[in-house]
């Protein structure tokens, strides 16, 4: 069965340049809807290469923002980098399955684990749900990374930090989930890179937690 998606051009508005290789791209959300946890597929306007990137921003927002990292020698990130309000993305979607129903955030403890950007699907939950029961593990290398923490209660979330001394925990995030408690009916949902999730929910299996409660979302 084949899918059709949206297509559609959208103005740049604001780039926020968070640190020296991270930034928020805002631009023109042109009415279209989505479901918190998809994502856009992205292309400078004209270029033959598109890349996926989380919708960050939440439902009652009149703008997309994506969350992005550059990637040293990527083909895509450096040019999105570069880019300034007035320029033109290409999208296609929204589009994904990492969704959380209302079903299941009012019926289950919600545990979001993250490493860098793949935070940017959970800052759009937080945005869009207020009813939600959370705890927001976020894993990174220094606070300066935090990104967008501000979006989430101070008491739900938990910043690990690799190579500073300045979060809640110093260590890797999976270091940090081998300490933890977790209420045997949480939902854990996963997103960054594949190593950490395989890593995550190896520990969260040894811990008792249920593998049909665990969802993911690998960036790379
Ligand atoms: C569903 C989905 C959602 C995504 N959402 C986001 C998002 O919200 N923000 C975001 O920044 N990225 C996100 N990504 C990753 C994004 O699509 C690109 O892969 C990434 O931006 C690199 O693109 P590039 O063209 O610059 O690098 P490429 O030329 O495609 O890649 C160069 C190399 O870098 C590796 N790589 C890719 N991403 C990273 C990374 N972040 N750190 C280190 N190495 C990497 C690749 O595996 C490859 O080996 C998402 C991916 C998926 C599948």
């Amino acid at each position: 069965m084949s899918e059709t998606y949206h297509h559609s051009f959208h103005k740049i508005l604001n780039v926020r340049h968070l640190t020296e290789n991270t930034f928020i791209v805002q631009l023109e959300r042109n009415g279209l809807n989505f479901i918190p946890g998809q994502h856009l597929v992205v292309g400078k306007k004209g270029d033959k290469e598109f890349r996926q990137y989380s919708i960050y921003s939440g439902l009652n927002e009149p703008y997309f923002e994506i969350l992005v990292r550059e990637v040293a020698k990527g083909s895509v990130t450096p040019k999105l980098k570069k880019l300034v309000p007035g320029d033109e993305l290409e999208i296609n979607g929204p589009m994904g399955y990492f969704t959380l129903s209302e079903q299941r955030r009012q019926s289950h403890p919600i545990v979001m684990i993250a490493t860098g950007t793949g935070i940017a699907p959970f800052h759009s939950w937080v945005s869009s749900f207020r009813d939600m029961n959370y705890q927001m593990i976020h894993g990174v290398r220094k606070s300066e990374e935090a990104y967008g923490n501000g979006a989430f209660r101070k008491d739900r979330f938990r910043l690990c930090t690799s190579q500073e001394i300045n979060g809640h925990f110093h260590g890797r995030v999976t270091e940090y989930l081998k300490k933890a408690y977790f209420s045997p009916d949480s939902l854990f949902y996963l997103c960054g890179n594949s190593e950490m999730i395989f890593d995550a929910m190896e520990i969260l299996k040894t811990k008792g937690m249920n593998t049909n409660n665990m969802f993911a979302e690998v960036y790379f």
